[in-house]
């Protein structure tokens, strides 16, 4: 047999689907990969059951429909005030989508593309495949802060872009503008791109407040941004998902779409254009919903004795379970869902470089009873000494 693809034959399963998979064997609270496990507005889903019933259900534009590209650029004006059209919108079936667009795009072989490790799970693997070079900077904890001698060890006059989860996940850090700032810098001098990752701009707690690269001076024009209908209205399963950029940048990452699915199903984009509309109210609802999950699952979690770092954005809630004499966090976390019932995402699988063992990733997305319930289940497991029940 002629050889496959060797970054894919050689890739590991996602650590999202191994976790789902290990907590459905073992019946566990699935707190690993993030998802709500209550659907978003009724009123969007009805909007989506509507237009599919009404029609019509056949090839919507490749750009996306209209009415969408608008809200889009509408939701990016009235929350960050970015002056886009929906001519600078394009729409994909998901975020996923959208950065194998960008960086399908706009990395050529021999680029590099900086990434801050943690990073998504995915960003690495595509840089390679799009031929690039991923250039981590690392972020440190408890703070997640990064050094000016990190970001210039990584810059170069061969980076292309950097590749920016902000609101990130999985450390829950909101940038701010000084380190965005700081990024900006390296960006002009280095005259690179940069892919915006911004699924969970709407989810953001406290005084934290998003600020999109874009929003800098002199960003927009090197910026592309992308967003989740998933996130913002707790819907993961729809995979609508869009970019926003200059239109020198959106005319070739449509080249990359038309290729990859050239379109989205019609009625989910009528629905999140609806959705996107929402009065300002929703998108409070959402984000205080969300932090007092986080506090309940904190709260609980410190209890016990996990001490919990600070979460500023985002589904996820970071654990240090060094002190428990659980082993690595690869281990912790399999023990936890075969001996606890209790299922996470051990931090080490979103790192390039020197990852740490000591860390899992709490997703609190979910039931206050779920989360009850999970912290339950710990409690009992500590009792037993860390022990599966007899
Ligand atoms: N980026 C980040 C940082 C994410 O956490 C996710 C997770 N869902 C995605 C992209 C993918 O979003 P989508 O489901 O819209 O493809
Ligand atoms: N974004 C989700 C997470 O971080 C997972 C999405 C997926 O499974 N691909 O958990």
């Amino acid at each position: 047999m002629r050889s496959t693809h060797p970054l894919y034959t050689g890739l590991p399963t996602t650590i999202f689907e191994v976790m789902s998979r290990l907590a459905i064997e073992h019946d566990a609270i699935n707190l690993g990969q993030g998802f709500p496990d209550v659907d978003g507005p009724l009123e969007v889903r009805q909007a989506a059951a509507d237009a599919l019933i009404e029609g019509p259900n056949q090839y919507p534009p490749m750009m996306g429909l209209p009415m969408l590209r608008e809200a889009v650029a509408r939701n990016e004006r009235r929350f960050f005030g970015i002056d886009r059209e929906a001519g600078d919108v394009l729409i994909t079936s998901g975020a996923t989508e959208a950065l194998s667009d960008c960086l399908m795009a706009l990395v050529e072989p021999g680029d590099e593309v900086v990434l801050f490790d943690p990073s998504y799970d995915c960003y690495a693997p595509l840089i390679r495949r799009a031929g690039g070079i991923p250039k981590p900077v690392a972020l440190s904890p408890p703070d997640w802060s990064f050094r000016d001698e990190a970001l210039d060890a990584a810059f170069s006059e061969k980076t292309k872009a950097v590749l920016l989860n902000n609101p990130l996940n999985p450390a829950s850090k909101v940038f701010s503008r000084n380190e965005l700032e700081r990024l900006a810098t390296r960006l002009r001098a280095c005259d690179a791109y940069a892919i915006c990752d911004e699924v969970y701009e709407h989810l953001v707690f406290g005084d934290a407040k998003h600020v999109p690269l874009a929003t800098l001076d002199g960003m927009a024009e090197r910026c592309v941004r992308i967003g989740s209908a998933g996130k913002t209205f707790s819907l993961t399963g729809w995979k609508v998902g869009y970019v926003t950029g200059p239109s020198a940048l959106i005319a070739p990452i449509t080249k990359a779409h038309q290729y990859t699915t050239f379109t989205t199903p019609p009625h989910l984009q009528k629905a999140v254009a609806f959705g996107l509309d929402l009065p300002d109210r929703y998108y409070q609802g959402l984000a205080g919903d969300l932090e007092a999950k986080r506090d309940r699952l904190a709260g609980g979690l410190e209890g016990l004795g996990f001490s919990t770092l600070k979460a500023e954005g985002s589904y996820f809630l970071i654990a240090d379970i060094g002190e428990l004499g659980l082993g690595s966090d690869v281990e912790a976390a399999q023990r936890m869902t075969v001996e606890a019932g209790v299922t996470t995402v051990p931090m080490s699988a979103f790192y390039q470089e020197n990852p740490p063992h000591h860390l899992l990733r709490f997703c609190f997305c979910k039931r206050d009873e779920v989360l009850d319930e999970a912290v339950a289940r710990l409690k009992a497991w500590r009792e037993r000494g860390f022990k599966a029940a007899a």
